[in-house]
């Protein structure tokens, strides 16, 4: 079912690889950017392994610059979309201002506790302004953390 990636994936199974557009990508940089040093939220929509196009959600945490917190009615409404376009909610997507791109325990704790765990999470990190790194990562229900592999149009993604 479109739409429904939400729960269900088990770590250890194999090692997972998501497709991300290189267009993709280059939007959630440029949203990351955008946003420093704030930190940028949203979803990657496609299949459950291909992202082909991003809708950029509003951070509304309090503490935008350490953490993210998806505007729930926009989260919805980019849900709807993509139920009534055939696609899913590929990954979520979220940049971190002052750390690495690996999802901090928050992070880890809200994906396990939202029952979010279908989709990749994918972090953007602007630790090195000039040289932004995306990494992509599944999230398992008990919450173990396992790197998956970032392929784009043509050749492997490498940040
Ligand atoms: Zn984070």
């Amino acid at each position: 079912m479109a739409g429904s990636f939400r729960s269900g994936y088990h770590a250890g199974l194999r090692l997972a690889h998501i497709k991300i557009h290189r267009k993709v990508i280059g939007e959630m940089i440029a949203h990351a950017l955008e946003e420093d040093p704030l930190e940028c939220c949203g979803v990657l929509l496609g299949s459950e392994t291909e992202a082909r196009r991003l809708e950029r959600i509003r951070n509304v945490s309090e503490d935008r610059e350490r953490r993210y917190s998806m505007d729930p009615l926009e989260q919805a409404a980019a849900e709807q979309r993509a139920d009534a376009a055939g696609e899913g909610i590929t990954a979520i997507y979220h940049s971190h201002t002052y750390t690495q791109a690996y999802p901090s325990k928050t992070d880890v704790r809200n994906a396990v506790n939202s029952m979010w765990t279908g989709p990749f999470y994918v972090l953007v990190s602007l630790v090195e302004k000039t040289r932004p790194v995306v990494r992509a990562f599944r999230i398992s229900d008990s919450g173990e953390v396992t790197e998956a592999v970032i392929t784009t149009d043509g050749r492997a993604y490498r940040s």
